[in-house]
């Protein structure tokens, strides 16, 4: 079987119209029961009314003779006189008919509509329905009371359903008209309604596939402003759009930065062997040649390990340890380690509080010192101090939970304001011809690419915590790693 596949606009449109159609049906439906209830006792109402009003109308007189007759009244022979019907009787309203009968049934006066019965005429007391060649009729029958003269007449009211339900039958066929009309236009209206609501929506569809087809991925949903949802949805597509744009932008510059950083040292190989193998006679400078040519491999060795670790670090790749650590101990012995590997006389100074504990792979926690203090030192001054604390209280704002504090400071070169929001970018550096490779760096890991930086920052965040930094040009700087304690962990 062929599957119809509609859009939403269509299948709002199709579900209204179709609930629409049921409601009006069911309203039109109890519309005419209830008009129909109504109309009945109506009718019967008038009808008990007008026998009742006529009632007075009718009188008997033996003799015509010295009677003051009165215009416009008729006289019926009936019995040893006659009836006097007076012109006030109404013989006929609103599709009511009323006659006089004998008690055998033969109308004396007016106009029935029906024949009831032949011979002993039926006394409808209260009102009754009748079918009558098959139309529908109310009956009702008063005696007149005067003495036995009258005894048997009565005064019949006949009332037809089906000249009284004119009015009804009009008003019927009015609503007939009316409301399908009035349905019509309704869902017309609720068509240019939706129409004009998924305006929105066909520009976020259009937006999305030209940059799911093309390449311009700085292109936008542009609506006007409002609150409502596909206007949120809009704005949510175009946060989406930024981070992707910015994501793409990240990952071009990574790729190009990767390659420029490798070309050199890339290149200084290659010059070395064509030097060598074209131009070097002794063995000493075929040696001098090698060892330049180690040095650069094991600066793109390096590079490439970081980056390698870096990227699996970003994608969760390298599995976390996180375990609690007697940090005061864990940091004392690494700056124990690392003293003896500071060159430019430079000393180490240490201010840790005792026994704080945290919650840290201590791989990566002790990664992120090394390249505070490898940076302190690379940065630093002959002869400076680089100075590690440790202490746990509430350093951040609005926090009743208290935090602990690593900072690395030095009295070094220091990092200028315009260049210091941009530290923690990938092989961004202030000044690549100052970052000399010492054997300090080799031991760090980090021999000058750029990577520290942006790889502290990434372990912060992997610990929950986040990087601070202080610093002024030709003064020194301090870098500050705040993170959770133990006990805000567990
Ligand atoms: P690298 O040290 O390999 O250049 P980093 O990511 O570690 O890369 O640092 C980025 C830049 O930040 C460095 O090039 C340097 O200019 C600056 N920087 C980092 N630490 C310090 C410091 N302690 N003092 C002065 N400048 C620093």
């Amino acid at each position: 079987m062929k599957t119809v596949h509609l859009t939403i606009k269509q299948r709002i449109v199709l579900w209204f119209s179709l609930s629409l159609f049921i409601i009006i049906l069911a309203t039109l439906a109890i519309t005419l029961q209830i008009s129909q209830i109504v109309f009945r006792a109506d009718t019967q109402a008038q009808l008990i009314d007008l026998v009742e009003a006529n009632i007075d109308q009718v009188g008997f007189v033996y003799t015509l003779e010295g009677q003051d007759l009165e215009a416009g009244d008729q006289f019926i022979n009936y019995a040893d006189g006659y009836l006097e019907i007076d012109d006030d009787f109404c013989d006929y309203m609103n599709g009511i008919y009323t006659c006089l009968l004998s008690d055998d049934g033969t109308l004396l006066y007016g106009e029935c509509p029906i024949l009831i019965s032949d011979g002993a005429e039926k006394l409808f007391s209260t009102v009754d329905e009748i079918t009558y060649e098959d139309e529908t009729y109310y009956v009702y029958d008063c005696v007149i009371e005067n003495g036995s003269i009258l005894d048997g007449v009565r005064l019949r009211g006949v009332a037809s359903e089906r000249e009284g339900s004119h009015i009804l039958d009009r008003i019927t066929r009015l609503v007939y008209w009316f409301l399908p009309g009035l349905s019509v236009l309704a869902i017309i209206v609720v068509y240019i309604i939706i129409n004009r609501s998924f305006k929105p929506l066909e520009k976020i569809v259009r937006t999305a596939e030209s940059i799911g087809n093309g390449n311009d991925l700085s292109q936008r949903i542009d609506l006007s402003p409002g609150k409502d949802e596909l206007r949120t949805l809009a704005s949510s597509y175009n946060h989406m759009f930024d981070r992707l744009e910015d994501s793409f932008q990240r990952e071009r510059r990574f790729t190009s930065d990767v390659s420029h950083e490798l070309r050199t040292p890339l290149a200084v190989v290659l010059a070395q062997c064509e030097y060598s193998l074209e131009l070097a006679e002794s063995e000493e400078e075929y040696r001098e040649a090698l060892e330049s040519i180690q040095h650069q491999s094991l600066k793109m060795k390096e590079m490439i390990s970081q980056l390698l670790f870096f990227s699996r670090l970003e994608q969760g790749r390298e599995p976390l340890q996180m375990i609690p650590c007697p940090i005061s101990e864990l940091v004392e012995e690494i700056c124990v380690q690392q003293s003896s590997l500071l060159d430019k006389n430079i000393s180490l100074q240490t201010n840790i509080s005792p026994e704080i504990i945290g919650y840290v792979d201590q791989r990566l926690f002790t990664r992120l010192l090394i390249n505070l203090l490898s940076n302190a030192s690379k940065y630093g001054h002959e002869n400076g101090t680089i100075t590690v604390s440790l202490s746990k209280g509430k350093f951040i704002k609005d926090h009743q939970e208290d935090w602990i504090a690593l900072s690395v400071k030095d009295n070094g070169i220091g990092i200028s304001d315009d260049c210091l929001p941009h530290i923690w970018d990938r092989f961004y550096q202030v000044d690549s011809s100052r970052t000399e490779t010492t054997k300090e760096n080799h031991q760090f890991g980090s021999s000058g690419a750029g990577l520290g930086l942006a790889m502290v920052k990434e372990i912060a965040t992997l610990h929950n915590g986040k990087m601070v930094v202080e610093s002024k040009l030709g003064i020194g700087s301090t870098f500050t790693f705040l993170f959770p304690t133990y006990e805000k962990k567990s």
